[in-house]
């Protein structure tokens, strides 16, 4: 049995990143960065109004003619002279000589007469070439996350195309007799199958889509078979229950009967303490806890950060964040506690109802509380860390 820092350290050690692959912008969403971005061109990449108004060339003058008019999209620009002013738009080109655009709202307008109200300060309302960012400069770094923000900075710098890293296809197995799908009353003695659909939408909350769901019956046979299957199709294999000491858990025999090397078996933790974790070459493999809260806590702490890191990520685990407790608690056998808790503000309260087999108090959590080994009492008031399950 190992340390939950020492599972993580074994999991970052073998997450390898997936292929570098090229993909058109709008397919980029929700991957990584595989490379540095530069700006090919500056923006604006010409002197822009900020505002509806009129360029002109500051000075204390007051009466100023107006001699034409730009609009955003023109290619000819009017000559600007002292003593004269150009009717301008928002996003036009700033004519040559103009070195400041006065709000409409501060001017009055007689046929071709412009009073300003009021002088406005130098260069207002013009934007400089560059003012976002010039020609060459580092745009995004790589590993960044491409949301829909980048994607608008990218399109408005004119990429059309970007080096990001593919995404794990991920095959989910479910082992268990006693799991019944939805949609017909239970069988005596069977439970709802509910780990395959919740990792599912854990994955696809981490952007992860291709997902390869398999049932698994408990036999040897029945789950070397499934191993095997999703080993040909897979990069990273989460296969749910049968990896504990019973009779009937065939998981762990499976994995080395098709060859996965075994980093770890077992975290001193609760829940999850039956967890396990290989590789074979650049494919990876979870064997997690049946117990569906355990299968989620160690989704989170293990899983989550590993896809995370194979998908180009450099800050992949959840973060750690600290808060007040409101009650006393006592952890006597010497393990790193997560619990279910939920946090208001800086305080925060875990749950009645920790056990590993209770979704309910989990579907209404928004932390996980980490008690390490040696906190063998903690008292309300103290200061404790949490991870932020609103990632
Ligand atoms: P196991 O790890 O296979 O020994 O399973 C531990 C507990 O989790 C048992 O009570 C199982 O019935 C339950 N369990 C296993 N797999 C699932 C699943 N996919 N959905 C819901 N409960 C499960
Ligand atoms: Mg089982």
């Amino acid at each position: 049995m190992i340390a939950v820092s020492e599972a993580q350290k074994l999991i970052e050690a073998h997450s390898l990143t997936l292929q570098v692959i090229e993909v058109n912008l709008e397919e980029a969403f929700g991957h990584y960065l595989a490379e540095d971005l530069n700006a090919p061109i500056s923006l604006p990449s010409f002197r822009q109004s900020a505002m509806d108004g009129y360029a002109i060339i500051h000075s204390e003058a007051k009466n100023l003619k107006i001699t034409g008019q730009v609009q955003a999209g023109d290619v000819e620009v009017p000559a600007l002279n002292p003593g004269e002013a150009i009717r301008i738009f928002t996003g036009a080109p700033v004519p040559e000589l103009a070195d400041t655009v006065i709000i409409q709202e501060h001017t009055t307008r007689e046929g071709d007469n412009l009073i300003l109200n009021q002088i406005p300060a130098k260069n207002a309302n013009v934007r400089p070439v560059g003012e976002q960012l010039k020609a060459g400069d580092l745009a995004l770094t790589k590993g960044h996350r491409i949301n829909e923000a980048s994607i608008g900075f990218l399109a408005g710098l004119g990429f059309t195309s970007i080096k990001v890293y593919k995404k794990p296809c991920v095959a989910l197995l479910t082992t268990g007799n006693e799991l019944q799908e939805r949609g017909a009353p239970l069988k005596p003695n069977h439970i709802y199958e509910s780990n395959g659909i919740m990792l599912e939408m854990a994955l696809k909350r981490i952007g992860i889509s291709q997902i390869e769901k398999i049932k698994v019956p408990d036999t040897l046979e029945a789950t070397v078979k499934a191993v095997k299957k999703a080993l040909e199709q897979a990069d990273v294999l989460l296969i749910s229950g049968g990896i504990s000491v019973g009779d009937y858990d065939f998981v762990q025999e499976a994995l080395s009967e098709n060859g996965v090397q075994e980093h770890f078996y077992k975290v001193n933790q609760k829940p999850g303490k039956p967890l396990w974790f290989g590789t074979q070459a650049d494919q990876s493999v979870f064997g997690l806890p049946g117990n569906p809260a355990s299968s989620l806590t160690c989704f989170y702490v293990y899983v989550l950060p590993h896809l995370r890191l194979r998908m180009g990520s450099k800050k992949p685990f959840l973060e750690e964040r600290e808060a007040i407790l409101q009650q006393d608690l006592r952890n006597p056998h010497d393990k790193t506690l997560f619990l279910k808790a939920g946090v208001d503000q800086n305080r925060i309260m875990p749950f009645t109802g920790q056990a590993s087999s209770m979704l309910n108090t989990y579907a209404v959590s928004n932390a996980l509380l980490i008690i390490e080994p040696h906190q063998t009492e903690v008292k309300q008031g103290d200061t404790v860390t949490y991870l932020d399950l609103n990632f």
